[in-house]
């Protein structure tokens, strides 16, 4: 139990099926005598689970063909029906043969039931909401019985004839009687007292309350106060690091060195154990101490009530401010200093897109207070313009120059979340003065359909028979206007993006309309006027909890008249979606198209990708469970029609050898067809696929040489990355090569709240700021300049999209400056704020305001998922876990000689699941 039990090995620790009696008649034996729930229901209405005709443990659960994980945080185990491989018993219930099967079973241990061959139910639970059980258990006691006695020669005395009893059966009564323990808890857990200077609570008698008031007893925060001020060592902790080095002992009120545990490293006479400090929580209405005990978890070593509020050498007079200055709280004043932060260093252009995140994205309470502020700062390029184009040097700032500075900043909030500026509490421009009126507030990109008729006749003769084959199908369909659902099965290197570029020229050339979108930024900013299916069809954001989502969009809407409208709607890497936003557009467009009883309403829909590739990534998920998840799994799938590209262009452009070779190496691999070691289920990477390093560390050298020189030239920064599966794996190696780039490290905590303040009890920040989630971006996120990061929100696309990699050029203390590395807007310089984000799969909602990035020489191989890389170093120190992981991993590239591998012994785990591919 050392390690995490994950979803994937569920099957391996617990059961909810009967044995294979062949295999093992014990375990039959005892899951058939201790394991078999009822039966209850018609086959037995008088067992002691029905209440009101129902069971109330729920069962017969249903049949299941695979474990899936439960939105509960229980999940649904297999239970293989006899069709499928189950087995069954026959059990006699009141004398009557009663055929059972899973549907009966009871989750098990296959270990602990043979151990003990007794009934133990064992759950795996992998919510915070389950873990309630652990204390609830070990207090519920023994049985309780009812019993009646009875006296038959005398008149009933109903309060007399029941009483209730606890059974106690002699071993457990010895055990109680010479008080042994019935339960254990490992680590030790001492718990640390929060208050307010003097507010402590002091208990006294009639005859010491003089001295007592006098000097009140030590409670653990004075001791550790007095501790901080006598030992060098404790001035380097926190106050919940003090107990795993101090005991506190009780008598004296003191915290004093640990004589046993571990040595601690270059400190003699010091030792160290397992025991945890947990401070007391404090309710946010109990202001200052809540803020008090904010400053305890952030602030080391500190001697005093009033050096805890002291930020740099100044007293703060209260606690709330010292967190304040410390930027422990969020603050509306946040926006105005990240903004006065860009306004000393930025070009107005540059703040004005600033500006525009911070509306769409950060929603500050007073949008229309920062814009009078830095409004001079936003506009200052335009008043240079006014003043060189007019040729009148004195013209000044006037409501003409700022509304000029409105309408860019308004464009750049119709691009990022298509809201006017009085949508986001700004005064809304006056775009007549200027003659540019009649702009389509829902802007579908204008193209020039000369332009477009142009390069279509240029490029349609440059596609090989199969892109033809496909192209013709699709312009068959929209000529016949039969609609339907269309799947274009590309691997990268066959041409599929520049297929799809064609099509939306076609389209467009005739004046006609098509949406081109693709489920992640990055692939979105390959297509022309490409955008993300989730933000464009306004999908729920936990689409996948709910049961049966749609898209949050009006007929009236622009984007509403464009489903309507539109000739064709395009999903690049549609394998990466959740089946349910294909569903929730099936039903959006029956609706908006008023076609209720046509697939999609009738319309045209292309999807595009690649099922070699990784799934939707589902939390804390099995296989089975993104099996479940995926587009071929929906009933949709049904009326697919495929068509593939296979021929790889690279090879076919550039007839290089050796890519033809990897290309075909790369498709067995995607397709499973690597030849597996029985023993160890691992593929043995081919000598010329790749180049296997011999350490982690060459692997680093190899992808990353001579980077103290290099890292500063973007273009090779760029073009390179490490990937891993594991984001453990991934933040170690981020850490040690951002290690060998010279300059100082500066860091940024996040702030992490809960955004019920009932709920602030039950999740303190501490244990909030302790989780590190895919997908946002760490509580302490450490930075020098020069290092490449990852963006994690489409904050404003498709210049800053979910991926968007940039090389960090300033580091203040709001804002981060930063130039784009790769694609169209490669050199760009950008302005990032911090800003809050909410994950959406945890059992409890928490914001963290941060910003949004991780550090990018390594990153995840999910993350790499559409990134192009020239050099790619893969670390499988710890293998694959998931579906096209490996496949995705090593076609980042398109040569053997570009692709360095890290893999023990030159071997590694290769996952496909076969049904999604089929
Ligand atoms: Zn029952």
């Amino acid at each position: 139990m050392i390690t995490k039990l994950t979803p994937d090995i569920i099957d391996q620790l617990i059961s909810a099926e009967l044995p294979d009696g062949d295999g093992d008649p014990v375990l039959l034996e005892v899951v058939t005598k201790n394991m078999i729930h009822g039966p209850c229901g018609a086959l037995n209405p008088s067992s002691p689970c029905m209440s009101d005709g129902k069971c109330t443990k729920r069962y017969p659960r249903a049949l299941v063909s695979e474990t899936i994980t439960g939105n509960d945080g229980y999940p649904l185990y297999r239970r293989r029906s006899t069709t499928d491989g189950g087995k069954s018993i026959t059990l006699k219930v009141r004398n009557i043969d009663v055929e059972v099967d899973n549907r009966w079973v009871v989750p098990y241990s296959p270990l602990l039931s043979k151990t003990f061959k007794a009934h133990i139910n064992v759950e795996y639970c992998n919510s915070v909401k389950s873990i309630k059980y652990i204390c609830k258990y070990v207090n519920k006691g023994g049985d309780m019985a009812v019993f009646g006695v009875e006296n038959r020669t005398r008149t009933i005395d109903e309060i007399n004839q029941y009483q209730l009893g606890r059974y106690i059966s002699s071993n457990e009564a010895i055990w109680r009687i010479l008080s042994f323990q019935i339960h254990d808890r490992h680590p030790t857990v001492v718990h640390l007292a929060v208050h307010l200077e003097n507010g402590q609570r002091v208990y006294f008698t009639a005859g010491n309350i003089r001295a007592r008031a006098m000097s009140p007893p030590p409670t653990t925060l004075t001791a550790f106060f007095s501790l901080c001020n006598q030992d060098t060592f404790a001035k380097t902790l926190l106050y919940s690091e003090v107990p795993t080095y101090y005991r506190w002992n009780t008598s004296v009120k003191k915290f004093q060195r640990r004589i046993q545990g571990k040595a601690v490293e270059g400190h003699s006479g010091l030792y160290m154990t397992d025991a945890l400090g947990r401070l007391y929580t404090v309710h946010p209405n109990n202001l200052e101490c809540f803020y008090l005990r904010l400053l305890l978890i952030n602030v080391r070593g500190p001697t005093s009530f009033e050096e805890l509020r002291t930020v740099d050498g100044r007293v703060c007079a209260t606690y709330h401010a010292a967190c304040q200055e410390l930027h422990l709280l969020e603050n509306d004043a946040h926006w105005d200093i990240s903004l006065a932060d860009a306004s000393n260093i930025a070009r107005p252009r540059q703040i004005r897109s600033l500006f525009a995140i911070i509306l769409t994205t950060c929603f500050p309470s007073n949008p229309k207070d920062l814009w009078e502020k830095y409004r001079d700062y936003m506009s200052e390029d335009i008043l240079h313009r006014l003043r060189t184009t007019n040729q009148v040097p004195d013209i000044r700032f006037s409501p003409i120059v700022y509304n000029e500075a409105l309408i860019e900043i308004e464009d750049m909030c119709l691009e990022i979340v298509n809201k006017a500026l009085v949508q986001l509490g700004l005064p809304s421009p006056n775009r007549s003065i200027n003659g540019r009126f009649n702009r389509d507030l829902q802007r579908e990109p204008q193209f020039d359909d000369a332009e477009m008729g142009r390069s279509v006749q240029k490029n349609l003769p440059k596609l090989v028979t199969e892109q033809r084959i496909a192209y013709d199908r699709i312009m068959q369909a929209i000529k016949s206007k039969s609609g339907g659902l269309y799947f274009l099965d590309a691997p990268g290197g066959t041409g599929k993006t520049f297929l799809i570029s064609i099509i939306l020229a076609a389209i467009r050339s005739q004046n006609d309309t098509a949406l081109a979108m693709a489920s992640s930024g990055i692939a979105a900013t390959l297509l022309e006027g490409g955008r993300t299916a989730h933000s464009t069809l306004k999908l729920p954001l936990n689409v996948q909890f709910t049961e049966r989502p749609t898209c949050n969009i009006t007929k009236n809407s622009g984007i509403g008249k464009i489903l309507r409208s539109c000739t064709i709607i395009v999903w690049d890497e549609c394998t990466m979606a959740h089946k349910k936003s294909l569903e929730a557009l099936d039903r959006t467009l029956r609706d908006l198209r008023g076609n209720p009883g046509l697939l999609f309403g009738g319309a045209l829909i292309l999807l595009s990708g690649d099922f070699r590739q990784t799934l939707p990534v589902i939390p804390r998920s099995t296989p089975a469970d993104e099996l479940n998840a995926c587009l071929k799994s929906s009933g949709l799938w049904l009326h697919v029609h495929k068509l593939s590209l296979k021929t790889n262009m690279r090879v076919q452009l550039r007839n290089e050898a050796s890519a033809d070779l990897f290309a075909k190496q790369l498709l067995d691999m995607g397709n499973g067809l690597m030849t597996v070691d029985q023993s160890t289920q691992c593929i043995t990477l081919p000598a010329d696929f790749c180049k296997i390093t011999a350490t982690a560390d060459e692997l680093i050298a190899k992808v990353f040489p001579n980077l103290p020189q290099n890292y500063k030239n973007l273009q090779w920064l760029g073009a390179r990355a490490i990937l891993a599966a594991k984001n453990i794996d991934v933040n170690a190696i981020n850490f040690r090569i951002q290690n060998k780039v010279p300059g100082e490290l500066k860091t940024y905590k996040s702030i992490d709240i809960v955004t019920s303040q009932d709920e602030e009890v039950n999740y303190p920040p501490e244990f909030l700021n302790s989780l590190d989630l895919p997908g946002m971006p760490p509580h302490v996120l450490s930075l020098k300049i020069g290092v490449p990061v990852i963006l994690l929100r489409n904050i404003n696309p498709p210049r800053l999209c979910n991926g968007t990699r940039l090389s960090v050029t300033k580091l203040m203390n709001n804002i981060i400056e930063a130039t784009i590395l790769n694609g169209k807007f490669m050199g760009e310089y950008v302005m990032l704020p911090r800003i809050p984000m909410i994950p959406t799969d945890l059992p409890f909602t928490f914001k963290r305001l941060q910003f949004p990035v991780r550090i990018a020489f390594a990153m995840t191989i999910n993350k790499a998922q559409g990134q192009s890389l020239q050099v790619c170093g893969l670390n499988l120190e710890n293998p694959c876990f998931s579906h096209g992981q490996l496949y995705v991993a090593c076609s980042r590239v398109g040569r053997p000689e570009d692709l360095y591998v890290y893999a023990p012994d030159g071997k590694t785990r290769n996952i496909v699941y076969q049904n999604a591919l089929l």
